[in-house]
C-alpha cells in the first residue's frame, strides 16, 4: 500500500471494509488470541515538558510518587500470579531510577516470575538499554508520536524526531522487541502526517505499536483542543495492521478513556490483539494521568472486552454511523 492509498483509507474508503480486512489479517497472522501484559506505572515524575501531557515537568498540580524496588518486584510477581506472561514497567522519564536500580529490578522480576519484560521508561543514554537488554529486559516501547518533525519539536521542546528513531533503531539492534507508537488527532497533525505515521511503523520494523487518539488534559498547554475523533483511531489501527500484518497492537487505554464502553472493543474488531491492563496499587493509579479521565482497565474489564471480541458482540447502536 502506497501514501496516496493510505490516505484514501484514512477519509475515503469504508470503515466496516477496512476494519474487516484488518480483522482478517489479524486472524491469519496472530491467531485468535488476545494477548495480556501487566503494566506497572512505578514513578511519575519526568524530567521532560511534553506539551500534551499531564506528567510535564511544568505541571505544578501533579502529586508525584515513585513506588520501591521491591513494591516494584512484588507488584510483578503478582502478575506473573495472576497467569498475565508480561509485565510492563513504566514510567516518566525519571533519572531518580538509575540505570542500575532498574537493571537490579529487571534481574529480580526474570528471577522469579520468568516473565517477558516490557519497559517503558522514556529516552535514556544508549548504554542504559544496554545494561538493561543483558540484565534480561525483551521488549522496550517507545511512541515517536508523529512522524512530522517539525510537529514533534512542537510536542517535545528541545527534542528531535530523529533522536528518537535513532534510540528506536539501536533498541532493535540490541535484539529487543521494539514499539513505536502514534498519537491521533494532535493539534496541527494532518492525514499526510498520519499516511506517514503508518509508513514509518513500517519502515522501523516495528514488534509493537501504540495507537491512541489524543486527549487534552488540564495543566498542559493543549488542554483546550479537542480529542482526537474515534473513527481516524480506528482507521489507524486497521491500515498498521494492513501494512505491518505480524505487528503486536494493543487496544490502548486513550482508546477506552475517549469511550469507555466499546473503544477497545472496536479496536479489536480493526486489527488489535493486545491488552494491557493495569497492575498499580490503587493508591497511586489516580496520579498517572497523561490525560484527562484516563481510564483504568483492570485485568477483569480486559477479560470482559475479550469475551465481548470473542463472542462477536456489536458495539452499542450508537457506532452503527462509523460501521456504514
Ligand atoms: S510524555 Fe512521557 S516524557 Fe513526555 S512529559 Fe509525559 S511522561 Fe514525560
Amino acid at each position: 500500500m502506497n501514501r496516496t492509498e493510505i490516505l484514501h483509507h484514512l477519509t475515503a474508503s469504508s470503515l466496516v471494509d477496512l476494519a474487516a480486512r484488518a480483522d482478517l489479517v489479524r486472524m491469519q497472522c496472530k491467531g485468535d488470541e488476545v494477548h495480556l501484559r501487566g503494566i506497572i506505572e512505578f514513578s511519575n515524575h519526568c524530567i521532560r515538558d511534553c506539551t500534551y501531557c499531564g506528567l510535564r515537568r511544568a505541571n505544578r498540580n501533579v502529586e508525584r510518587y515513585r513506588l520501591t524496588p521491591d513494591e516494584v518486584v512484588e507488584l510483578a510477581v503478582g502478575i506473573a500470579a495472576a497467569g498475565v506472561a508480561t509485565v510492563v514497567l513504566q514510567s516518566g522519564d525519571d533519572f531518580a531510577y538509575t540505570a542500575r536500580d532498574i537493571a537490579c529490578i529487571i534481574m529480580r522480576i526474570k528471577e522469579r516470575t520468568g516473565a517477558a519484560i516490557t519497559l517503558s521508561v522514556g529516552e535514556r543514554p544508549f548504554s542504559h538499554y544496554e545494561m538493561w537488554r543483558k540484565a534480561g529486559a525483551d521488549r522496550y516501547l517507545m511512541k515517536h508520536e508523529t512522524a512530522n518533525p517539525e510537529l514533534y519539536t512542537i510536542l517535545h521542546p528541545g527534542k528531535r524526531l530523529e533522536e528518537r528513531l535513532d534510540a528506536l533503531r539501536f533498541l532493535k539492534g540490541l535484539g529487543y522487541e521494539t514499539g513505536n507508537g502514534v498519537i491521533v488527532g494532535l493539534p496541527g497533525q494532518t492525514l499526510e502526517d498520519l499516511a506517514d505515521d503508518v509508513l514509518l511503523t513500517r519502515e522501523l520494523c516495528a514488534d509493537m505499536c501504540g495507537i491512541g487518539p489524543f486527549i487534552p488534559q488540564a495543566g498542559t498547554p493543549w488542554r483546550d483542543f479537542p480529542a482526537g475523533r474515534l473513527e481516524t483511531t480506528l482507521r489507524v489501527f486497521a491500515l498498521i495492521r494492513l501494512i505491518c500484518p505480524e505487528i503486536n497492537l494493543p487496544a490502548t487505554t486513550a482508546l477506552a478513556t475517549l469511550d469507555p464502553q466499546d473503544g477497545q472493543l472496536l479496536a479489536l474488531m480493526a486489527g488489535a490483539n493486545v491488552i494491557m491492563p493495569n497492575f498499580t496499587p490503587e493508591r497511586t493509579r489516580g496520579m498517572y494521568k497523561i490525560y484527562d479521565n484516563k481510564a483504568d482497565v483492570s485485568l477483569e474489564q480486559a477479560l470482559a472486552v475479550i469475551s465481548r471480541a470473542r463472542r462477536r458482540v456489536a458495539p452499542s447502536a450508537r457506532h452503527a454511523v462509523l460501521f456504514q
